[in-house]
């Protein structure tokens, strides 16, 4: 178990999704493959968990001692097996744990009747990597999940009355524009507030960065500051799709601005105009103030100028947004 005693665990929480949050690993790695993720090369596709009773002894230390009050558990895959999820719940209810928790998940790992269970175990949000709405390209990045899977997810939990979360991606290699209007309507049509637009970088170690390597058409970055700049929401270094980077950029803008006013926030409880905004907000002053006054003014300087390019972005291209149909998303 990590030794607590050495640092003030408070100083580490967060208020983003939940107030006195905190991330927690319970494994390692990921058996899937999909072709855009670091995982085979960094964890060749390897799963290894720690017992679930030193998790939760962890968990309940901090419940107890430091006002804990929910994890975010940030495995890559959070039990890979569904017989571990089964036991973690099992184990929650016979301690009688209470705290809320989420994590990132594959939409075709649970039924209806395992996200019932998952959330009375304390889960209040899943992250789901929906990545594309176009059957070929999901197949083309090995997935093994379609996107009418990803949707049947977000209904269950929707319904069961957990936030779900769902990460698309843009400007994958080869990417159409027929493709990525595809990936444009699965975020408007899924029922759920929290749909993240990402653009497509290539990772260190993953198939794909490998494929393009090979093709000559990307050279893999030496040091940990390049990958910071190409990854960077305003520079959008590497393009390898046919849509143009303006574009893509506009695309991934509008999500993030429909994501940031909308009513209510992870918790269903909470339907007030912009609270997700505010909740951000107050976390982003929670984490600038607690890291000193060098951060803090780093910290606002950067959070305006990301703002102020969002902004731009989403208002200066209405040529883009009519294009790709890009208006309000439906109120979930
Ligand atoms: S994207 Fe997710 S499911 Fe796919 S290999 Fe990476 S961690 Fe595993």
């Amino acid at each position: 178990m990590i030794d607590w005693t050495l640092v003030n665990p408070r100083d580490y929480y967060q208020k983003y999704i939940y107030d006195d949050m905190l991330y927690l690993f319970s494994s390692k790695g990921c058996p899937f493959n999909c072709s855009f993720c670091g995982n085979s090369g960094y964890h060749r596709c390897t799963h290894r968990r720690r017992s679930t009773e030193l998790t939760l002894d962890e968990i309940e230390n901090l419940a107890k001692n430091h006002g804990l009050k929910a994890v975010y558990f940030t495995d890559e895959l959070w039990c890979a097996k569904k017989s571990d999820a089964y036991e973690f719940c099992e184990k929650v209810k016979e301690r009688n744990l209470k705290f809320y928790w989420g994590c990132d998940s594959r939409a075709d790992q649970y039924t209806k009747e395992d996200l019932q269970m998952l959330y009375d175990s304390g889960c209040r949000w899943l992250l789901f990597g929906g990545e594309s709405g176009s059957e070929l390209m999901l197949k083309k990045i090995n997935k093994g999940v379609e996107a009418v899977g990803v949707e049947e997810a977000v209904k269950n939990c929707k319904e069961i009355g957990i936030a779900a979360i769902v990460t698309l991606v843009v400007g994958l290699p080869g990417e159409t524009e027929e493709e990525v209007r595809e990936t444009i309507a699965l975020g408007m049509r899924l029922p759920t507030k929290f749909v993240l637009v990402f653009h497509y970088f290539p990772t260190p170690g993953s198939p794909l960065e490998r494929e393009l390597i090979e093709k000559g058409l990307h050279k893999p970055p030496m040091r940990i500051k390049e990958i910071g700049n190409a990854v960077a929401m305003e520079t959008l270094e590497y393009n390898f799709s046919n849509i143009p980077s303006r574009e893509l950029k506009v695309i991934r803008c509008f999500f993030l601005w429909s994501a940031f006013w909308q009513k209510g926030s992870f918790d269903p409880k909470e339907e007030g105009h912009f609270a997700f905004a505010k909740e951000t907000i107050a976390d982003f002053i929670n984490v600038i103030t607690k890291r000193g006054i060098k951060y803090f003014f780093s910290g606002i300087f950067t959070a305006a100028k990301e703002f102020l390019y969002i902004f731009w972005n989403v208002a200066a291209y209405p040529g883009i947004r009519k294009k790709y149909g890009l208006y309000v998303r439906n109120k979930r």
